[in-house]
């Protein structure tokens, strides 16, 4: 059992939490103070000029063992277990394993953990996907997305998130205009976190040069035109021109599976 795990799996299972989220959970907990948020805008200026891994050092200076990682092994969030490697090896990472993965991306796991040292902890839904095409008559994704999303990624999240104070984001505002506004350090309403996202000012360009230069392992898939990686049934290949996440839920008019919304 790798020694990177949430802190509150060793809790009492059996003590009630309440309907407390995220950072509320904390001990101690952490709220979205004026004086919180004025030190998150300070922080987030005087890191827009910071290299990544200086941004990741602040995080874990400034909030130690509760600053945690979601990742799908996308290309950003690649490079940012590498530099996690070197800043903070011991920071908690986990995967929102939806069942409906690629198996190429999971195999992204086992090559973070011999390359990188870090174990990515895969957190599956209470509902296998048997369980859950059963329970509601065959694949949520076709015909309610924003449903099994919000029951696969979502709630996963919410409860992984409980406790801790802080979360990086791998999202760049270059990416859709969705994510166009996003600052370096900020607070997350959804999840009651501190957001960090350290690759928010970087292109597509300075990502891919950053991964051929350091010789970061990807998801194959990118060099069969997929330029964004979900689950196998909402991730399509996308045609010269179009947006790099219109390969994601194509169609069906959603944009975002709700982890970067604040809606
Ligand atoms: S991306 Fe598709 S399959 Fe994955 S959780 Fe969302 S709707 Fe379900």
């Amino acid at each position: 059992m790798s020694d990177r795990h949430h802190p509150l799996h060793d809790a009492d299972p059996s003590e009630p939490s309440g309907e407390l989220i995220g950072s509320q959970a904390g001990v101690p907990p952490l709220f979205p103070t004026p004086e919180l948020l004025a030190e998150l805008a300070d922080q987030s200026q005087k890191l827009e000029s910071a290299t990544p891994e200086a941004i990741l050092g602040w995080a874990v200076t400034r909030f130690g063992d509760k600053f945690t990682m979601a990742t799908a092994f996308g290309p950003e969030g690649m490079i940012i277990l590498e530099m996690l490697s070197r800043v903070s090896p011991k920071t908690w990472v986990f995967n929102l394993d939806t069942g409906y993965q690629f198996e190429e991306t999971l195999a992204l796991r086992n090559r973070v953990a011999e390359l990188y040292g870090i174990e990515v902890e895969l957190l599956q839904p209470e509902l296998t996907v048997v369980e859950y095409e059963t329970l509601h008559g065959g694949p949520l994704y076709k015909n309610n997305p924003t449903k099994c999303c919000g029951d696969r990624k979502l709630a996963v999240l919410r409860k992984a998130a409980l406790g801790m104070h802080a979360w990086a984001s791998a999202i760049r505002r270059d990416q859709s205009p969705d994510r166009a506004q996003a600052p370096i350090v900020g607070w997350d309403k959804k999840f009651h976190l501190v957001k960090v996202s350290p690759l928010a000012n970087w292109t597509k360009k300075q990502v891919w040069d950053r991964i051929v230069k350091s010789n970061i392992p990807y998801n194959p898939l990118h060099d069969a035109g997929y330029t964004s990686i979900g689950c196998k049934p909402c991730t399509r290949a996308v045609f010269a021109g179009e947006d790099e996440r219109a390969g994601r839920w194509s169609g069906t008019g959603k944009t975002e599976c709700g982890l970067h919304t604040q809606d």
